[in-house]
């Protein structure tokens, strides 16, 4: 069964006014558009798993992400698109007291939600585990956190068919990395890719990303860990300013937990002369959206 999105992807210029003198364009690729829910990336990592489900003959498919994962949400949402059913194991036991925005609408979409403590999810993506919910949950097709796994790196692969190699610099948020390493692998070498990890201490996520690369490709990116607000998922007045003000001048809607915190991160770095001026940058817009809920009323979109 082919996987299609909803929306093709486009590329939309900023607005001038935003990075010059320093730089001689920058695009943004929306991957946001392509489908009001299992937006982004998230799309691109579940296609060919949740194909690989249907055509091995799987009845469901079996993930687990936080409270407000993005990740949970696509996934629930696309198992009810293609009519297969869809389990997701929640981290922390109070999340089952008061279900945020994100679980309501999993529950919305027929996802049955399975909470275990934080000890426990801990070992998720273990073979131990993934054994124990294969016996537990009738055999479903298992999609690790994040979707990072081959499936979730080759449809990765396929944003680069989106690319084109006027860009010099690709910028790309980096949570598990497997859109990076998607990425990173497709393009040639002469693109640098630049990837923002949203929390602190995210230069750890670099020995994981390196396991995946073809081998001429892993030195060849930067990661940067600068920008996190104090933690994944952590927020401030300043990154909701630098959001509204994003918006009112490029008209593009960025998300709290990761393109928000790059693109400030990469405001930070045109205004200290980290890129050459004539430097055509393609940031990608990896979604996220939802998980703007919890800050709704503070934002102008
Ligand atoms: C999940 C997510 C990421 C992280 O993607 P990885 O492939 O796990 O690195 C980046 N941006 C947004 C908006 C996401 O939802």
């Amino acid at each position: 069964m082919a996987i299609i999105p909803e929306q093709e992807p486009l590329i939309q210029s900023l607005n001038k006014d935003w990075y010059q003198p320093y730089v001689l364009g920058i695009d943004m690729l929306r991957l946001d558009v392509i489908h009001p829910v299992v937006s982004g990336n998230k799309w691109y990592k579940l296609k060919y798993n949740i194909q690989h489900a249907i055509d091995g003959g799987y009845s469901s498919i079996l993930t687990s992400g936080g409270a407000y994962s993005n990740h949970l949400i696509a996934a629930a949402a696309a198992a009810k698109q293609y009519g297969i059913k869809s389990i997701g194991i929640i981290k922390g036991t109070y999340a089952q007291d008061t279900l945020t925005p994100t679980l309501q609408q999993c529950k919305d979409y027929g996802m049955e939600l399975v909470f275990v403590n934080h000890e426990d999810y801990k070992k998720i993506d273990t073979d131990e585990y993934h054994a124990q919910l294969k016996r537990d949950y009738d055999n479903p097709f298992i999609i690790p956190v994040g979707g990072a796994n081959e499936w979730g790196r080759e449809g990765c692969e396929t944003i680069a068919a989106y690319i084109s190699d006027v860009y010099t610099h690709i910028c790309v948020s980096v949570g598990t990395g497997t859109t990076l390493i998607g990425i990173r692998n497709a393009l040639p070498q002469k693109q640098i890719v630049l990837g923002y990890a949203p929390m602190k201490g995210g230069l750890y996520l670099k020995e994981e990303i390196d396991k995946y690369l073809h081998t001429d490709k892993q030195n060849a990116y930067t990661l940067f860990d600068d920008w996190h607000c104090g933690g994944f998922g952590k927020w401030n007045d300043e990154l909701l300013n630098f959001m509204n003000s994003f918006y009112a001048i490029n008209k593009v809607p960025l998300d709290i937990v990761y393109t928000g915190k790059m693109m400030s991160g990469i405001q930070q770095q045109l205004q200290q002369g980290y890129f050459s001026k004539d430097s055509r940058i393609l940031c990608i817009h990896t979604g996220g959206l939802q998980g703007n809920a919890s800050v709704k009323e503070k934002l102008i979109y």
